[in-house]
């Protein structure tokens, strides 16, 4: 099943899986949880195209979370594919306590109390932490407890109590979130659950911190100093669910690794019908400063329980690539749902159907545009130049030869239709570019001689049958080999390429 790849004038081979050639290359993030948590089923979704799997820390203790790090690194160690993992962090979100009872009924037009100090919840009164809404809220303001399936709207404020009119009554569950839409909140982005949250991260092995509820560059930043100072440097993907991190997204793009859409909140912080034009606005924004996006929250929601995804959903998951995403998710549907694998399956057939329609020209340009504004960088020219001289060549492959990641990861923002591949010696480093739009990383053994990359090259396209002789291939590569952030040679090489003689 392994296409096993030998390496000319040397002993060495390795293997290549060669379902990571029929990926699509919109990259798949799945969260993992009790349907898709033992190693076989992880092993499952990464042949059906999962590069990323992704723990929430809202739920389950550090016990599952651990659990799931462990045989994520296993399935992609033993399978040889680089898979990343992504942490979402609690973040300054608020919700309603324990309750007296799993489930209580509030009714419309009944007063109804959210206080400071914790309690059991009952029909009349509950808890809401973190502190911080009561400063935050004014009255009049509407308040949705559990993404609107109870409406409030607040009368009075004092210090303890928060006294609400039910606008729209519903079915109270414990720790469901609390929403006050529209509004600015000052609540300390390190709340207890999230320096908790922060200290495992610290502790544990990953390659992608999620920020829920992030409103500026600066939660971004005190993030990744607290994660430095602990001594771990993961990459940040800030997931823009709140208004005041759409009004701030520039700057939260300049600060952070990677971006999230995460509809599901923005749904509810923001009027419903906002969600589309944000989302293409998100992804803009992220395409043109060449950091990966991700669009995320109900793309295949019917699958939870049912085999196969409503017309909606495919179309929305049609839709978000051609908008431009680097990434689409999954987060119940393949945690709890019952169909995690057709999930990702659909996720892969819509997405390589939504890719043979891409705009490439139009996506390459937005970056182009971009990162020419005050003169274009060496590396940024190089990737551009890559992508172009690729296509023009009608060549079959580009081949990036990355030890941190960026060489490859900049080629991809310049969205290449000639299929990429990310040469690493680092499995690491193959994590680190597992959002990144259309990179296919392969982990091969380090070289230290520029002729042996080429010869590499030239071996790893002609045995996947990527390419045949007298095809051309396009080869990037930063001199010295080995300082990363350096992308400064592009080679066409006319298949085959002869081994280098070393004497
Ligand atoms: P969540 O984030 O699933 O952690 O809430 C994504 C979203 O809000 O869409
Ligand atoms: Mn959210």
């Amino acid at each position: 099943q392994y296409l096993e790849i030998r390496l000319a004038d040397t002993d060495s081979s390795y293997l290549l899986p060669p379902f990571l050639k029929s990926r699509a290359r919109t990259r798949i993030v799945c969260t993992i949880g009790p349907a898709t948590g033992t190693l076989s089923r992880i092993k499952r979704l990464i042949r059906a195209g999962m590069s990323v799997g992704r723990l929430n820390l809202s739920h389950g203790n550090s016990e599952h979370h651990n659990h799931y790090v462990q045989i994520l690194r296993q399935a992609a160690e033993e399978m040889g594919v680089a898979v990343g993992i992504l942490a979402d962090l609690p973040g300054p979100k608020y919700r309603v306590g324990e309750m007296a009872q799993p489930e209580i009924t509030l009714s419309t037009g009944q007063h109804f109390i959210l206080q400071r100090t914790p309690c059991d919840g009952t029909s009349e009164r509950a808890n809401v932490w973190p502190l911080g809404l009561h400063s935050d809220i004014k009255k009049g303001a509407p308040v949705l407890i559990d993404e609107g399936s109870i409406e409030l709207r607040v009368e009075e404020i004092d210090e303890e109590e928060i006294h609400c009119r039910v606008t729209m009554g519903g079915v109270m569950k414990p720790n469901k979130a609390v929403t006050a839409p529209g509004n600015t909140t000052t609540v300390d982005y390190f709340t207890p659950e999230t320096e908790d949250a922060l200290s495992w991260v610290i502790s544990s092995d990953i390659d992608y911190v999620g920020l829920s509820y992030v409103r500026d560059g600066g939660d971004v930043e005190r993030v990744r100093k607290h994660l430095s100072d602990g001594g771990v440097t993961p990459q940040l993907v800030a997931k823009i669910e709140i208004q005041q991190a759409v009004d701030n997204l520039s700057d939260i793009l300049e600060k952070s690794d990677a971006v999230m859409v995460a509809r599901g909140d923005l749904g509810v912080e923001l009027p419903f019908e906002r969600v589309p034009s944000v989302q293409k606005q998100i992804i803009r924004m992220a395409n043109e400063i060449g950091k990966p996006v991700i669009t995320a929250t109900q793309m295949m929601e019917s699958m939870i329980e049912s085999p196969s995804p409503t017309r909606a959903e495919v179309t929305d998951v049609y839709n978000a690539v051609r908008d431009g995403t680097d990434a689409i998710m999954l987060s119940a549907e393949t945690s709890v749902g019952k169909h995690p694998f057709r999930a990702v399956q659909a996720m892969t057939k819509i997405s390589k159907r939504a890719e043979r329609y891409l705009e490439y020209p139009k996506l390459a340009g937005r970056r182009r545009t971009a990162a020419s504004k005050g003169g274009l960088a060496v590396d940024d020219a190089i990737a551009d130049g890559a992508a172009v001289a690729a296509a023009s060549l009608n060549a079959k492959a580009i081949v990036a030869f990355t030890a941190s990641g960026s060489t490859a990861g900049r080629v991809a923002a310049y969205r290449p239709v000639t299929p990429l591949l990310a040469l690493t010696p680092d499995i690491g480093a193959g994590a680190k570019l597992a959002l990144r739009w259309g990179v296919i990383p392969v982990v091969v053994e380090e070289h230290s001689d520029i002729q042996d990359m080429f010869a590499a090259a030239s071996d790893l396209a002609l045995q996947t049958k990527i390419a045949k002789e007298g095809d051309v291939i396009v080869a990037v590569v930063g001199l010295p080999i080995g300082v990363p952030g350096t992308t400064n040679l592009l080679r066409v090489i006319t298949l085959p390429e002869p081994v280098s003689h070393k004497g």
